[in-house]
């Protein structure tokens, strides 16, 4: 074969991408593109933003990062701006390509796009799709994914005793590319969105990139030696190395599960192998389920039904939602977690847990907004780990349970000094924690005695929410 193009996707790395060693092994050259879509920008159907400033800058840095690699091995990143159904046809017939290369994604825009790309495809062109971003491929699966358990854990006991994880495929040393004009990767500015705010209270500073994911690794799994206890703190909410914050690199592809499966084995190799490094591939595991859930469900994971058909009654309540959104609800575990995303694009998962539930459980609120305002927010929004998560928490995703979270117990149990509650609101500080967690309960006295006014400090609690709570039990 002569000449192929790589389209690059949510797989922005030369490292374990078999799209791209596929090409570059089948052609004599290769053009790589990049096509940046006005479609990933713009408003939602629920009024949110479809990507917002922390994951745009995360995704130019990453193809800056994606540009840099591939000239070192002596190619280029080609950047085009327009819809991919256009774009790539257009690029393969102006380099009278043989074939192009893609990652495949199960969700449905994704589908709709690779299809648009196929079906455009000038006469002769093959289309060569490449499943890169699960840590088992999906033809591995010992049960096709229509057919698998909706349910997490007999899934993950199948594949854990009936298949293998492949082994990652080495990043090609050259990538010979022809001599065209490389383009820009757009600024922010050029792309209508603003440059986020930096805050020193951010976890991490989440740098785009294969570079910076790599970089990441290092220090989390082997300077720092934090693998060998991630199952005992994987629940912490402040800090860098409580968890391995590997997720938006691995929504954006630049890293791929598979290579750190490998890194992961080779430090239980080297140093440690015990429940806690097995726990890091547990969460990788959850990873997948929910990719091969939405192959399985598809649009099904957008409905307020859910995938079970639930039929339940979501109030459509937007000065509620808008509450919850700017972290201003009155009940400081929730605020200080959306603060947290709204300030640097990142919750942990504890966080996530709650705000989610407080929104679709105690409020009452149509989970899809939620769902859809964390997709705007999220430094490492995944489709599939997104509305799984939150179909799941809402009830009508892939547990049956009632699964809500008390989130003043969560509070009392995850942030006992109410240290979280006020590094994100400072407004709080000095209170005894049970305060800190519950401000509510201050009479007027103490009020002053604090310095903290409800109404005027901080906001009067929205709801009733220990109440709320002895209504639904627990
Ligand atoms: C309502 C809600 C929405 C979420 N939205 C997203 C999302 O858009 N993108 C995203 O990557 N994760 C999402 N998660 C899952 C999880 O919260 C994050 O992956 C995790 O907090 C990221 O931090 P970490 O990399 O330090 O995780 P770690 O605890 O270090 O876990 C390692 C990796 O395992 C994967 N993982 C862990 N937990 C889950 C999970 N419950 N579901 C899927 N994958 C998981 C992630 O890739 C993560 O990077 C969501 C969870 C909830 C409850």
């Amino acid at each position: 074969m002569e000449t192929a193009v790589v389209w690059f996707r949510d797989d922005l790395r030369v490292t374990d991408n078999p799209t791209l060693r596929d090409a570059v092994g089948d052609a004599d050259e290769v053009v790589p593109v990049s096509v940046v879509d006005p479609r990933n920008r713009g408003e939602t159907r629920y009024g949110t933003e479809k990507c917002g400033p922390h994951r745009a800058r995360f995704r130019r840095e990453s193809l800056l990062d994606l540009r840099a690699s591939l000239r070192e091995r002596g190619g280029e990143l080609f950047v085009r701006r327009g819809r991919p159904e256009s774009v790539v046809a257009e690029v393969a017939d102006s380099v009278d390509a043989d074939a192009v290369y893609a990652q495949t994604k199960p969700a449905t825009e994704e589908f709709q796009r690779e299809y648009g790309v196929r079906d455009a495809l000038p006469d002769g062109v093959a289309f060569e799709r490449r499943w890169t971003h699960t840590l088992y491929h999906v033809t591995d699966l010992p049960t096709p994914y229509d057919r698998i358990d909706d349910t997490f854990t007999p899934w993950r006991k199948e594949v854990e005793d009936g298949t293998e994880v492949r082994d990652p495929v080495a990043a090609p040393e050259t990538v010979p590319t022809p001599d065209l004009d490389p383009g820009e990767v757009p600024t922010l500015s050029a792309l209508g969105i603003d440059q986020p705010p930096s805050d020193d209270r951010a976890v991490l500073p989440f740098e785009g990139g294969e570079s910076a994911g790599k970089r990441r690794v290092q220090q989390y799994i082997w300077e720092g030696d934090h693998l060998r206890e991630y199952k005992q703190t994987r629940n912490g909410m402040l800090g860098a190395d409580y968890s391995s914050k590997f997720s938006a690199w691995l929504a954006a592809g630049c890293l791929s599960p598979r290579w750190l499966h490998a890194e992961i084995t080779r430090y239980e190799d080297e140093r440690v192998a015990n429940e806690d490094t097995y726990w890091l591939v547990f969460e990788l595991l959850w990873r997948d389920f929910f990719q091969f859930q939405f192959c399985k469900h598809g649009g099904d994971f957008f409905a307020p039904t859910g995938i079970r058909d639930v039929t339940k009654r979501w109030d459509r309540d937007r000065e509620a939602f808008e509450r919850w959104a700017r972290g201003e609800t009155g009940v400081p575990f929730v605020d200080a977690n959306m603060r947290e995303l709204n300030h640097t694009g990142y919750m942990s998962n504890r966080g996530r847990q709650n705000v989610a539930s407080f929104l679709a459980d105690a409020l009452g609120v149509d989970w899809r907004w939620g769902a859809a305002y964390f997709e705007e927010r999220l430094v490492d929004y995944d489709v599939a780990s997104n509305w799984g998560n939150w179909a799941y928490q809402a009830g009508v995703g892939n547990d049956s349970r009632d699964n809500h979270f008390n989130v003043l117990s969560q509070a009392d149990r995850y942030d006992s000094g109410a240290d979280y509650v006020t590094t994100w609101l400072p407004e709080l500080e000095g209170l005894p924690p049970t305060y800190a967690h519950r401000p509510w309960r201050m009479d007027a006295e103490e009020q002053t005695e604090y310095g903290v006014e409800l109404g005027s400090d901080y906001p009067r609690p929205m709801i009733d929410i220990e109440a709320r709570y002895a209504e639904l039990g627990g």
